[in-house]
């Protein structure tokens, strides 16, 4: 049985899910649950799509010995593969807690490749966005919700009147759902103010 410095009691492999809108502070609550795990000298690391291009690789985690890299991967079945090639035991892997960041860039085999680190006792922490700027469910992250152990929706606030936000509406006219770019050409709005803004 593995040590857990949490005060919890170790448990199995489980999936989490952090989602929101932009500006809702799902990467933040992702590192605040990795920052603890590294605490309690877990073995850690985190992924995202190699689609957004505004980071390289970096350390996002760090605490004297215990830094965490983020690892850019372009295909979800690259994860199961770094979790495998960096893997030296014979009984599961040698990571007890995987991070995605932007998860709704994967593709919908990210469920299953979620499951197998699960099933496997690795806690998976996912975060990304619910919904594109159209409030469509956004890639795979619906699905991660409905396998998940946990779900946990955050909310920015509302740009126009202070309610919690809904959605990230954009404020540039371009239809494509992936548009990575400066945060200003997105505002967080709130159900109502997002219908008036967009006459629905
Ligand atoms: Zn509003």
């Amino acid at each position: 049985m593995k040590a857990n410095l949490e005060g919890e009691k170790y448990r199995q492999g489980r999936i989490e899910v952090v989602c929101g809108s932009m500006f809702s502070g799902k990467t933040e609550e992702l590192i605040r649950r990795i920052k603890r795990a590294t605490f309690a000298r877990q073995r850690v690391v985190i992924f995202k799509p190699q689609i957004d291009t505004r980071y390289s690789e970096e350390e996002v985690v760090s605490h004297d010995r215990n830094a965490v890299m983020s690892v850019p991967l372009s295909t979800s079945t690259e994860i199961l593969e770094y979790v495998q090639n960096h893997t030296t035991s014979t009984e599961g892997y040698d990571f007890d807690v995987v991070g995605i960041d932007e998860a709704q860039f994967f593709g919908m085999d990210l469920v299953e490749v979620c499951n197998q680190l699960a099933n496997n006792g690795v806690r998976v922490i996912i975060a990304g966005l619910d919904m594109d700027f159209q409030c469509t469910p956004f890639g795979p992250i619906p699905a991660l919700c409905a396998v998940a152990d946990e779900v946990t929706k955050v909310h920015a606030i509302c740009v126009k009147c202070g309610a919690l936000a809904y959605v990230s509406h954009r404020l540039v006219h371009d239809q494509n759902q992936v548009l990575i770019g400066e945060q200003t050409e997105y505002e967080p709005l709130c159900r109502e103010c997002y219908k008036k803004a967009t006459n629905k």
